[in-house]
């Protein structure tokens, strides 16, 4: 792999500050070719825990440190990444798959977080309250919560990191990350460039490795991590929700979504196709905020499939690095098998294919974009996070029923309503049971705001105010005078 910063590829854990072979490598593969990008530490449960042991090391010379000085650092790390992000891009795109230009807006967005953070961090304020009793003094004070992990997910490889990092050390906390096995070479090269930017040995570790269970009991059940927070599947977030309960770590869960994309008779056409092209072909639909159940009011219905599918016609698909690239590969080919499965699931239930509906040549792990009308709710394309290119529309004609539909899920990520009606959008945007809902727009993830889920995609929220609230504990101080 050609970079202008060879520096930036690391094949080795970093544990306290220091790069660290495992016993075994685990293999890299670009997704889009197979080829092989290098071999990689596969760490084990051992290498986790001397991880941790580092962490919490360091841990009370971080907390000591003032706001200002740890964001004095974090900002550093911050401005490395945007130097290097060129090259941060293209290890992205070679282990993940996704267009380069994607890469490119997720490694700006990821290191924003690590700019916000560092501001924030300087205005966490505790409380003095008003007293109960005149013989005594109350306040808060908010302190950093202790040594946090992080398990980590393949489609967001950079962003999905600092967005859980930052904060935490912003915060004051230290952290030992354990990124997807996939995609470990862009957590390993944020892993240099904190250490360039001078954040002390200890303070953030990664460790790569296969053993995801092995390493993730470490994570989670190690009596000296306070905090464990993670991005990936709802199946997987259940099982460390409950290893997490052995030690009553605190938690924050970033799972599963099965997205409505809410599509009124009012709405301006090209806005709502325009939207849905942005949430559901970028990063080949796999992105946990994808549109995966698209209604349709009847009255429009015709229009929109058509213009949506021209513009899927016209999507350009290849290696993420070739230039004008829309669309790149899929992860790995279980993830194109399981696509297809759902999409001849849903023809043999009824579902009208209109084009796509299977593998293509490119390579093994390609998947045309597809789309479905006549789909309805039983069917497992609806029922099951599809995650992937797959747009499948049903048709609704009743306000009421479609928002009933909409919320008829175990998850509640994010949600899209396309209305030009101001008291409609109102409505459908508080009835909604999500913890994100845009409307006339596709693109609404952002460092400044909340991002996360109710019901079973999560627990607690990453970016904004509340972003920052995960990392503290609150202590409530009273004085008896
Ligand atoms: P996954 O749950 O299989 O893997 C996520 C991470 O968990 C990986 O690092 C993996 O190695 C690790 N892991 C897997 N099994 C484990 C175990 N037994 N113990 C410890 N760690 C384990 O999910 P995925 O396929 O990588 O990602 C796709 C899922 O992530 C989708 O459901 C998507 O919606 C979700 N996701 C959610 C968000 C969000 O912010 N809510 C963002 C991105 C992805």
């Amino acid at each position: 792999m050609k970079l202008a910063n060879p520096d930036l590829l690391k094949f080795q854990n970093y544990i306290d500050g220091t790069w660290r072979a495992a016993a075994r490598t685990m293999a890299v593969c670009d997704p889009a070719n197979g080829e092989l990008l290098g071999n990689v530490a596969d760490g084990s449960a051992a290498d986790a825990e001397t991880a941790v042991t580092a962490a919490t090391a360091a841990l009370p010379e971080w907390r000591r440190r003032t706001a200002a000085e740890r964001a004095a650092t974090l900002k550093r790390w911050y401005q490395l990444i945007v130097e290097n992000s060129g090259d941060l891009a293209r290890i992205l795109t070679l282990e993940q798959g996704k267009p380069l230009a994607e890469a490119q807006g997720e490694i700006l967005y990821g290191a924003s977080f690590i700019e916000w953070f560092a501001e924030e961090c300087r205005r966490v304020y505790g409380q003095t309250i008003p007293t109960h009793n005149p013989a005594m003094r109350l306040s808060t004070i908010r302190q950093p919560v202790g040594v946090v992990s992080c398990i980590t997910p393949w489609n967001f490889p950079n962003a999905m990191i600092t967005r859980k990092a930052a904060p935490a050390l912003a915060a004051g906390c230290t952290v030992v990350i354990k990124p997807a096995q996939e995609t470990p070479l862009s957590a390993l090269a944020l892993g240099q460039l904190a250490h360039e930017a001078g954040l002390p040995k200890g303070t953030i570790n990664v460790v790569t490795g296969s053993d995801a269970a092995g390493i993730g009991r470490v994570l989670t059940q190690d009596p000296r991590v306070a905090k464990f927070t993670f991005t990936g599947s709802t199946a997987v977030g259940k099982l460390l929700m409950a290893q997490c309960a052995s030690t009553v770590k605190k938690m924050s869960m970033e799972l599963g979504g099965n997205a409505p994309f809410i599509v009124f008779d009012d709405a301006d056409m090209d806005t709502a196709v325009k939207a849905c092209m942005a949430t559901k072909f970028r990063n080949a639909g796999q992105v946990c905020v994808a549109t995966n159940r698209i209604y349709v009011h009847q009255a429009v219905h015709d229009e929109f499939v058509e213009k949506l599918r021209t513009e899927m016609a016209a999507l350009k698909i290849g290696h993420g690095t070739e230039a004008g690239i829309n669309m790149g590969p899929m992860i790995f080919r279980r993830a194109v098998e399981r696509v297809w499965e759902l999409v001849q699931d849903a023809v043999a239930s009824g579902a009208n294919l209109e084009i796509g509906g299977e593998p293509l040549p490119n390579g093994e792990n390609y998947f045309a974009p597809t789309l479905l009308t006549g789909v309805s709710d039983d069917m497992r394309i609806a029922t099951e996070e599809n995650f992937g290119p797959i747009a499948a529309v049903q048709q609704f004609t009743d306000e009421t029923d479609v928002i009933r539909r909409a919320n008829a899920t175990p998850y509640g990520l994010a949600a899209y309503v396309m209305s030009e009606n101001i008291r409609r959008a109102n409505r459908v945007v508080e009835a909604l049971e999500y913890g994100m809902v845009a409307c006339n727009t596709g693109v609404f993830s952002t460092t400044v705001a909340p991002f996360g889920g109710n019901k079973e995609s999560g627990l607690g929220r990453e970016g904004g105010v509340e972003g920052m609230a995960e990392f503290y504990e609150t202590k409530y101080c009273c004085f008896g005078t």
